[in-house]
């Protein structure tokens, strides 16, 4: 008899768990603003949020990110191999952004002369496209290393104030490196874009796959062109002050498609 009850709560035990398992998608409880994340699921089964499906890797890798101003709970939809829907839920803890103050920039870059103005749509155009891919890539499974070494002299969300200016928030993780120190490769990708731009000077965008995208600005060099796979910590250029910028940093931004996110959640 007492056998019988241990198997028969051993039993219990292991189903409970198991649907427990399959119900939390791989995800951490509690998922933090500006964060990315990657799910898990068996691959013949399907996972939708905000009305979308997520795309699915053939080994059931799924991955999102977070809007940093994300608030209260989100909900997925999740279709099991059996068909069965659940919807679970994760609450989002919020992150606290300080507000940043940087003085004596070049008056250009607070109010852009009028013919700077068709560059910096092209800029932006050329950007966005980027952060559109949706590809196959698989580098978002892996653990993030530091791009560079560095004092951290800028951090994501904070608000700021340029020149006395009240700004957009800042949507990138500025490290501060003497110029020509090595950038590399943070998780492997694919370079879907690399330019001299207005605002972020040499800059370099890599698709990470499903969405993701880094993207590196103020480069003094960048050693890879658009086309060229990269391996994770291999160099693609060398920190600068090209562009906006008031001394040598790399300013290192994350996409999640459209959706800015916070590079520093990833780091190690
Ligand atoms: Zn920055």
């Amino acid at each position: 008899m007492r056998v019988l009850t241990f198997m028969m709560m051993m039993i219990l035990a292991l189903s409970s768990r198991s649907a427990y398992a399959a119900a939390d998608l791989g995800l951490p409880k509690i998922l933090k603003q500006g964060g990315l994340y990657v799910g898990k699921i068996e691959p013949n089964e399907k996972v939708f949020w905000k009305g979308k499906e997520l795309k699915l890797s053939k080994e059931g890798y799924f991955t999102f990110g977070l809007n940093w101003r994300e608030k209260g709970e989100i909900q997925f939809k999740y279709v099991d191999k059996k068909g069965y829907a659940k919807f679970p839920k994760f609450k989002v803890s919020p992150v606290k952004y300080n507000v940043q103050i940087i003085n004596g920039l070049p008056k250009k870059f607070i109010s852009p002369p009028k013919e700077a103005l068709i560059r910096i749509k092209k800029d932006g155009k050329l950007v966005r496209l980027s952060r559109k891919i949706n590809s196959d890539l698989l580098g978002f499974t892996q653990k993030f290393i530091w791009p560079v070494r560095g004092r951290i002299s800028g951090r994501f969300g904070g608000h700021r104030i340029l020149n006395g200016k009240e700004m957009r928030p800042h949507t990138g993780f500025d490290i501060a490196a003497p110029k020509g120190t090595k950038i590399i490769a943070p998780i492997s990708g694919r370079v879907t874009m690399a330019a001299d731009l207005y605002y972020t000077g040499n800059t370099i965008v890599i698709d990470h796959g499903h969405g993701v995208s880094t993207v590196y600005c103020h480069l003094d060099t960048a050693v890879v062109k658009v086309g060229d796979t990269v391996m994770q910590g291999v160099k693609i250029g060398t920190v600068g002050s090209t562009g906006r910028a008031t001394g040598p940093h790399l300013h290192w931004g994350m996409n999640w498609f459209g959706v800015r996110l916070n590079p520093e959640l990833m780091l190690p």
